[in-house]
């Protein structure tokens, strides 16, 4: 039976805390997640970890900050005036929005705080500096197919796209 090892295709069922228990993401019921081991698609302290374990295989793991989602850098959190928001859009603490970054790229910016006319935000991922626990139940491992490889992602049962 194969094991988790680079260039495979892994199925795992997850569950994810943050040490209270309290589920913050999982996967949906008879939907395991589908990702390309070896490929940097999952945590590398996730990665890692799974490394050799055949499916079947019930685990939880703890992934420190430097191996999810990197520490919280303090440079990230910033103040910027009101009007640096789309106009008309209401900002409140705990929002999202996507700005566009240096290169083009869109970076999600997280809404701490408004104080009248400034607002702080912070540019670290939200999971920076947290230490992740995952329950992890492999369901299935197999060798990805060249196209696979060649695509670095993962496809359908029968080929297709996902
Ligand atoms: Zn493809």
């Amino acid at each position: 039976m194969a094991k988790i090892a680079k260039d495979h295709v892994v199925a795992l069922d997850y569950k994810l805390h943050l040490g209270d228990g309290k589920i913050i993401d999982q996967s949906e019921e008879g939907e395991p997640l589908l990702y390309l081991h070896g490929g940097g698609q999952i945590v590398p302290g996730l990665e890692r970890q799974l490394e050799g374990l055949d499916a079947g295989h019930s685990g939880q793991f703890v992934v420190s900050p430097k191996e999810g989602y990197g520490e919280h850098d303090p440079r990230g959190v910033q103040v910027v005036p009101i009007s640096s928001f789309p106009p008309g859009a209401e900002v409140k603490a705990g929002m999202e929005f996507l700005a566009e970054g240096p290169d083009g790229g869109a970076i999600p910016v997280n809404v701490k705080e408004v104080k009248g006319d400034r607002v702080v935000i912070d540019l670290n991922h939200p999971l920076a500096g947290k230490t992740l626990h995952f329950d992890i139940t492999v369901r299935a491992v197999r060798k990805a197919t060249a196209e696979e490889l060649e695509h670095g992602h993962v496809h359908g049962e029968g080929g297709e796209h996902p």
